[in-house]
């Protein structure tokens, strides 16, 4: 038997110098449930860049404030995707079977991170 834990952050770094910027993992580390950690790392670099081009903070600020959002629907994925009784499977089932074809629902979840 092996075991391979997976580090997820808790929170935010915090760093006093204002011309150090983090991205990807060493930011903020998701649980994998969402599958969005290494298009985050992206983003985040061009965020990056984007605010080192025009002399503000103004395009990472807004980046960490999306990366909290897609964090707690990652926390909501872990937690569903990781249910163990049979009655509350069933259930979740039953939910996701009705959600993934509900146009409104996926706008809502999804849309806003893919277009962010
Ligand atoms: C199980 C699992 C599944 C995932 N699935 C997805 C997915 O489907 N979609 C998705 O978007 N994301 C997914 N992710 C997240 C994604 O893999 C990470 O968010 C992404 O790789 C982070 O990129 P990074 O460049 O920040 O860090 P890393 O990819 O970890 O790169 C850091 C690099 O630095 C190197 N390094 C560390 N210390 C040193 C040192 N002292 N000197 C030199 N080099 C060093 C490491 O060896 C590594 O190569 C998943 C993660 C896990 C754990």
């Amino acid at each position: 038997m092996k075991s391979f834990p997976v580090h997820v952050s808790s929170e935010f770094p915090s760093l006093n110098k204002k011309n150090i910027f983090l991205s990807g993992d060493a930011l903020f580390t998701f649980p994998p449930s969402f599958a969005q950690g290494a298009s985050q790392s992206i983003e985040t670099a061009n965020d990056i860049f984007k605010s080192i081009f025009s002399g503000t903070n103004e395009f990472y600020q807004e980046r960490i404030r999306s990366i909290s959002s897609i964090n707690n629907k990652s926390k909501l994925n872990h937690f569903t995707f990781h249910l163990s009784n049979p009655i509350n499977i069933f259930i979740r089932n039953k939910i996701l079977k009705y959600l993934s074809k509900n146009k409104k629902f996926l706008e809502n979840y999804l849309g806003k991170i893919y277009r962010a």
